[in-house]
C-alpha cells in the first residue's frame, strides 16, 4: 500500500502517519520532517530551505521530490509507503508519478483530512513534540499523560516549531489553498481519494482511515 495523507497544516497528517507507522509497519516519508533535518543537519539543501520554511512559503519542487526520491529507493519493497506533505504542487504530484513507477510502485489511495479552518491556527499553536522521540502532542487536545514526561520515551524535553506561530500559519494556509488543494480533482478522476473528519478525535480518525485502508 502505498497512501498520501492530504490536508492543510495542523489537519493531522503527521499524527495519523505516526498511527499508521505503529499498526501497520507502514513507512512516514514526511518532506517537513526531512526539510528540519536538513536545516538542523545545515547541509546545502537546509541552507536554502530555512528561510523559506520560516515565512511559510513552499521549498522548491526539486528539492522535496528528490528528497522523496532518495527515501523511497531505500525502502524494503515490501513496505508501504505513507507521503505525508507531499505532494504539495501539480508539479510534485507529476513527480510522484515518476518515482513510484521507477520503484515499481503505484498510488492506492489519497486520503483526505477534512478540517474547519477556525480550528487550524489553535491546533499548530498548541501543537509541540517530543525533542527526544519526536511523538507529537497539543496543549489542550492532546496533552502526555504525565504532564511534562513523553508517553513514548520518558523524556522531558520538548520543543516547538519555528514556524507555528499564527502569522506563518496564515501563509501557510494560503500555500495549501492555491497549490495544493488543486492536486485534488486529478486523483478523484482517478478514483482513489477517501475523505475522513479531520475534526474528530483522534482515535475515531485513526479508526476511519483503517476503514479506508481494509476496503
Ligand atoms: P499536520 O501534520 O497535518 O500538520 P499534526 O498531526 O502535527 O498535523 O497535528 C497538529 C496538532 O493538532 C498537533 O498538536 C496534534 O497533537 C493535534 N491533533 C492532531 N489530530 C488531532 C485531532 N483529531 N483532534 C485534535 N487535535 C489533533
Ligand atoms: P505542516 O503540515 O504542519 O504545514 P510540514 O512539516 O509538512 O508542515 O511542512 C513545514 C514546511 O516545510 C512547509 O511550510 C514548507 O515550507 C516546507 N515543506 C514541507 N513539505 C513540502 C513540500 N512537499 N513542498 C514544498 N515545501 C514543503
Ligand atoms: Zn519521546
Amino acid at each position: 500500500m502505498n497512501i498520501i495523507l492530504l490536508g492543510p497544516p495542523g489537519a493531522g497528517k503527521g499524527t495519523q502517519s505516526a498511527g499508521l507507522v505503529e499498526r501497520h509497519g507502514m513507512k512516514q516519508l514526511s518532506t517537513g520532517d526531512m526539510l528540519r533535518a536538513a536545516v538542523k543537519a545545515q547541509t546545502p539543501v537546509g541552507l536554502e530551505a530555512k528561510a523559506v520554511m520560516d515565512r511559510g512559503e513552499l521549498v522548491s519542487d526539486e528539492i522535496v521530490s528528490s528528497l522523496i526520491d532518495e527515501n523511497l529507493a531505500a525502502m524494503e519493497a515490501g513496505q508501504g509507503a505513507i507521503f505525508d506533505g507531499y505532494p504539495r504542487t501539480a508539479a510534485q504530484a507529476a513527480d510522484l508519478d515518476r518515482i513510484l513507477e521507477k520503484n515499481g510502485r503505484s498510488l492506492d489511495r489519497v486520503i483526505e483530512l477534512e478540517v474547519d479552518v477556525d480550528a487550524l491556527v489553535e491546533r499548530i499553536t498548541g501543537r509541540f513534540s517530543c525533542a527526544n522521540c519526536g511523538a507529537l502532542y497539543h496543549d489542550t487536545a492532546n496533552p502526555p499523560s504525565k504532564e511534562g514526561v513523553c508517553d513514548n520515551c520518558g523524556s522531558t524535553e520538548f520543543k516547538r516549531r519555528p514556524d507555528d506561530n499564527e502569522e506563518t500559519v496564515r501563509t501557510r494556509m494560503a500555500e495549501y489553498r492555491a497549490k495544493t488543494a488543486p492536486i485534488l480533482p486529478g486523483y478523484e478522476e482517478r478514483g482513489i481519494v477517501s475523505r475522513v473528519n479531520g475534526m474528530d478525535g483522534i482515535d475515531e480518525v485513526a479508526g476511519a482511515i483503517d476503514a479506508i485502508l481494509a476496503k
